[in-house]
């Protein structure tokens, strides 16, 4: 059974499952059935470095180390991806470094892990950072985009499941947080306006509905999974929402619910049985 598998069966869910479940046959083909999306995990790995190396930097570790976190990536351009080499990983952290050589906020705390109970599941997560920003507390989240950072980018985390998330986990921590923090570096070659700060706040209403979604879908997938264990086809057990199938350039399991799952439009991705230390 893949770590995917192990956490669904011990109704542990984080943000990203539980967004992919709008679709349940998304769901179903990410986190049960191994489907990857062809030629894109190199924005996930640079991503995932970028990451690496902020986490380096705000726990205190120096230049050099968290310089090496871009060392999985590659020297040369990947099917034509020459935006997402390890030097140019280097040069944009090192670009931001310089920007923000002076912080303006303390760090609480970095990298924080979390499991909050709801009723017949944990909702699970990591806060990137907490830190104290004009004498409140809230969560710093860093985001790398494909497109010059602007304010319509911001945009994305008003309503967002994870941002929530985020805010709600750090008040039940810290007894308080007063928003998020996005932090945005610009992949892009040459961008107007590299990297990109700004608080989104949320309403009590928000997390409210926050909670309810999280319930709804949690449970939406505890019985369709049920079901599918006790042996109904992951066609009905998994059904569609075709709603979605065109949002953020295509879902990458389009050709799958075209024309069917022949071993043709399969591809197995791995990084999803992977387990993350
Ligand atoms: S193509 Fe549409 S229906 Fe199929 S998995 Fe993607 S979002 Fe769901």
């Amino acid at each position: 059974m893949s770590f995917a598998q192990e956490k669904i069966e011990k109704k542990v869910f984080d943000a990203s499952c539980l967004k992919t479940a709008a679709c349940l046959r998304a769901f179903y083909f990410t986190y049960l059935r191994k489907v990857g999306k062809k030629g894109g995990r190199l924005p996930l790995l640079f991503g995932t470095a970028m990451h690496l190396a902020l986490e380096r930097h705000y726990k205190g570790e120096s230049v050099d180390s968290s310089l090496e976190a871009f060392d999985s990536l590659p020297s040369f351009s990947v099917s034509g991806d020459d935006l997402r080499t390890k030097d140019r990983g280097k040069a944009i952290f090192l670009n931001y470094l310089a920007l923000y050589k002076k912080e303006d906020f303390t760090i609480l705390h970095a990298e924080t892990d979390f499991v909050l109970p709801f009723p017949g599941f944990s909702y699970s997560g990591r806060i990137d950072l907490v830190i104290r920003f004009l004498e409140q507390i809230y969560i710093m989240d860093h985001k790398t985009s494909g497109r010059s950072c602007s304010s319509y980018y911001f945009n994305y985390f008003r309503p967002d499941m994870s941002t929530t998330g985020y805010c709600y986990a750090c008040k039940e921590l810290m007894g308080e947080c007063a928003g998020a923090q996005i932090s945005v570096l610009s992949t892009a070659r040459n961008p107007k306006v590299p990297f990109m700060r700004a608080i989104v706040n949320h309403t009590p209403q928000e997390t409210e509905d926050w909670r309810e979604e999280v319930i709804h879908r949690a449970e939406t997938v505890i019985i369709a999974y049920n079901r599918w264990r006790n042996g109904l086809s992951y066609r009905k057990a998994f059904p569609r929402t075709t709603n979605l199938c065109s949002e953020y350039g295509g879902c990458p399991f389009r050709e799958l619910c075209i024309y069917g799952d022949s071993q043709r439009f399969l591809y197995v991705d791995t990084s999803v049985h992977e387990k993350k230390e």
